[in-house]
């Protein structure tokens, strides 16, 4: 049996209709911003495989920083004991992270960060004396992970529909200024938070928010006392051209999640930052009770800190973000020349190195969920030697902050190429 054969026969996997996993591309290795299949094809990864990698796979600078710590220790835990990545990476991140957070709490996934805030968002209302508010209030189509708490805190239909009589109760609104005024007259004072995906909403297909949104909910929270979560697991680490997407609106929030990025895309680590004055409500004697009653076995994982060390190391030499801006407008001036005026192409929606490009048949005739538009121009993509992952009818590009010039053109012109044999001119 060969390895395809073995996957079919033993590997169930994510979001994926099993019976129409036929030809499964086995990948075996990578370089750069390549990835390797185990007949030695190479492919340039335009997910960042899955919207993770960094500067590129297989970057010497972390594999000598994860290699070195295996030297030292694998895993130790955080349940009643410290470890000296996890103690050097918190100190970095809170210098990087938005002003006012100065607590990093380890998880493992930016599910479980999503987790870890919503539930100290919740508990931090009884201690101050607020137990009223326990609701959230979510935006239309937002995606926070697949664990049941972030799932009720989602609100994207095909993937969360099914679970409904598991979930807790939330509030929703559109990502407008004026719907989140009148929610928080409506729902203020039964709120614990609000969580936002900040400036893009990345499941629901790279959506944008109106400029000056996330500034406003800033505003609108710290009004109604109300606690913002600014869930930066997809935007954090430079994607959207900054450090984190909430700095483009100078918004420091109260509770902030990140994964993803974090490792450079190499290894499951989380962390959701907390305020000061958030932390302090958990403090007093064990008999108070008021410990955050949380963790995860693999939480702050030594490996994983160290990778996100060298990550960090790697943005502060080659001013990674700096470097990042001529590509973004290069990617830009490209997807207006290529792809924006194609007659299939509805819109072409990008925030720094983050790219949704909605198909259509016409104006006003979108493609059915059945036609699988985009994953039939993933596949196009594929044979021409480019990963793309879409979301129903959106073709999503999000390449690693390392990919070059020449790079950005291939990609481009590829996803163009695979548009118009899929889609007709
Ligand atoms: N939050 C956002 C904004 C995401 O985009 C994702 C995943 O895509 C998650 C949370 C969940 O992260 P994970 O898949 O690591 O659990």
């Amino acid at each position: 049996m060969n390895l395809a054969d073995k996957d079919r026969r033993f590997v169930w996997h994510p979001f994926t209709q099993m019976s129409e996993w036929t030809e499964p591309l086995v990948i075996a290795g990578a370089e750069g911003n390549e990835l390797i299949d185990s007949d030695g094809h190479r492919y340039l990864d335009g997910i960042s495989s899955l919207w993770v990698n960094v500067h590129g796979h297989r970057r010497r600078e972390i594999d000598d920083a994860v290699r070195a710590q295996l030297d030292r220790v694998a895993h130790t835990t955080l349940l009643g004991l410290a470890s000296v990545p996890s103690i050097e990476l918190a100190e970095r991140l809170v210098a990087i992270a938005p002003p006012g957070l100065t607590k990093v709490f380890y998880s493992d996934s930016g599910s479980t960060a999503v987790e870890v805030a919503l539930k100290i968002a919740f508990q931090y209302q009884k201690p101050r004396g607020r137990p009223e508010r326990r609701r959230f209030l979510k935006l239309t189509e937002a995606y926070h992970g697949d664990t049941l708490g972030a799932v009720s805190v989602g609100g994207m239909e095909l993937f969360h529909q099914i679970f409904n009589p598991l979930l807790f109760h939330t509030h929703h609104v559109e990502p407008r200024v004026d719907a989140l005024e009148r929610a928080f007259v409506e729902h203020g004072s039964e709120l614990a938070a609000l969580i936002v995906e900040p400036l893009v909403q990345g499941a629901a297909g790279m959506l944008m928010q109106p400029p000056g949104f996330l500034r406003a909910a800033r505003e609108l929270c710290r009004h109604h006392d109300v606690l913002l979560i600014c869930d930066e697991v997809a935007t954090g680490f430079g994607r959207t051209g900054t450090m984190f997407a909430c700095e483009q609106e100078d918004v420091a929030p109260d509770l902030m999640c990140i994964a993803k990025g974090i490792s450079g895309g190499y290894l499951p680590l989380a962390a959701t930052l907390a305020t000061e004055a958030i932390y302090s409500e958990f403090l007093g004697l064990f008999g108070d009770k008021r410990t955050f009653f949380h963790g995860h076995t693999y939480t702050g994982n030594p490996l994983a800190c160290a990778a996100a060390m060298a990550s960090l190391d790697i943005f502060a030499r080659e001013r990674t973000l700096e470097q990042l801006k001529p590509k973004i407008a290069r990617l830009t001036a490209r997807l207006s020349e290529h792809i924006a005026p194609l007659a299939r192409v509805m819109e072409v929606r990008q925030r720094g190195m983050m790219i949704g490009i909605e198909l259509h048949r016409a104006p006003g005739q979108p493609y059915t969920f059945e036609e699988a538009i985009g994953a039939r121009v993933c596949a196009a993509v594929r044979k021409r030697g480019v990963i793309l992952r879409p979301l129903g009818s959106v073709v999503v590009l999000m390449p690693p902050l390392s990919i070059t010039d020449e790079e950005i053109d291939r990609l481009v012109t590829t996803t163009r190429d695979s548009i118009v044999e899929i889609c007709g001119r």
